[in-house]
């Protein structure tokens, strides 16, 4: 287990978030001097599932850490469509609000495209918006979904330049995956999209110097199908059970068997401390993105990266 714990690298998202907020709490604070601007979300709850309302409370946590404005709408399960449409419409006019969230699953009776299209794609922070997913798709400047964002800093930071790598996602859902893909292409890699339907997935994983797990399969992808030096983003988040530590227990792990990974990947993400604090840390990057193109004020530089 010492042999096998010198070789991948741990790409310790965790660290790399906490730097990520610290430099967009001192980027507000310029805003606040340089344009007079405090950047503001509005978080959008419909309903009471509790795995949301946390979701929900730590991004507003992290938002006014960052000394952004947060802005809390808890709605009632039973609001309709029209009502939430209501409310989306005032957050777009809502000149203290730069981005939008709308916490998703929404309740059955609401069509979450219906309500992602009416948001003001300047605002949509989760990216999510036809317009955001067309400019990402053509190559123009676009706010990008979140945990995609994440995964492509932590790539960067460990590789530098992409360009000419081979890269193979795994997963195609329009919140990680396509837009992963998309990214990835647009910083010059080789990318193959696989999903539940590819053939053969340990030949397609083994010949990628980039692998991102965004399958939500526990230890679907096996350490001896790696390419050895490869580079392993971990999206997936799964809980299972852990009779080690109980009756009872769960724990969480990735899409990837950490440990056979461990021996032959060059660098991997873990979970959980990988990915995901990554995700909340890209939502205040767009937040303050936003703000600086509503009130057409520089980016601050090499924040995010170019898109
Ligand atoms: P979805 O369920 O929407 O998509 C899963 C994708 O994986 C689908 O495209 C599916 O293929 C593919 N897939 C499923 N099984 C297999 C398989 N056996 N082999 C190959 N491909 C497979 O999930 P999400 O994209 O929303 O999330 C993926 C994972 O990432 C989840 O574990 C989720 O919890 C996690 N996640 C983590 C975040 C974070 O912040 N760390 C944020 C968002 C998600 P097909 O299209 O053919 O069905």
């Amino acid at each position: 287990m010492d042999d096998i714990a010198k070789k991948a690298t741990l790409i310790d998202g965790k660290r790399f978030s906490e730097q990520l907020r610290e430099r967009v709490a001192d980027e507000v604070g310029r805003l606040a001097t340089r344009g007079d601007v405090v950047p503001g979300l509005a978080v959008v709850l419909v309903g009471d599932d509790p795995a949301s309302r946390v979701y929900v409370q730590s991004k507003q946590r992290a938002v006014t850490a960052a000394g952004m404005r947060s802005f809390e709408h808890s709605l009632a399960a039973e609001t309709t469509q029209q009502r939430l449409l209501d409310l989306i419409h005032q957050l777009n006019a809502d000149a203290d609000v730069h981005g939008i969230l709308v916490q998703l699953p929404l309740p059955d009776h609401i069509d979450p495209g219906v309500i992602i299209e009416a948001i003001d794609p300047r605002k949509d922070v989760d990216g999510f918006h036809p317009t955001n997913v067309g400019r990402l798709g053509t190559g123009q400047g676009a706010l990008v979904p979140c945990t995609p964002l994440g995964c492509l800093m932590l790539l960067q930071a460990h590789l530098g330049s992409l360009a000419g790598r081979e890269a193979v996602v795994v997963g195609r859902s329009n919140i990680v995956g396509k837009p992963m893909a998309a990214l990835l292409l647009g910083h010059d890699c080789t990318v193959t999209m696989a999903h539940s339907r590819t053939r053969n997935l340990p030949d397609v994983v083994g010949r990628a110097d980039i692998v991102v797990a965004a399958a939500g399969r526990a230890h679907l992808i096996q350490g001896d199908w790696l390419k050895p030096g490869a580079v392993v983003i971990d999206v997936g988040i799964n809980r299972i059970a852990a009779p080690e530590r109980g009756e009872g227990k769960m724990r969480l792990v990735g899409d990837v068997d950490f440990d056979g990974a461990f021996a032959t990947a060059g660098a991997i993400t873990p979970v959980p401390g990988g990915v995901g604090p990554m995700t909340i840390a890209c939502l205040l990057v767009n937040t303050l993105t936003a703000a600086c193109r509503i009130h057409q004020l520089d980016e601050p530089e090499g924040l995010a990266p170019s898109l």
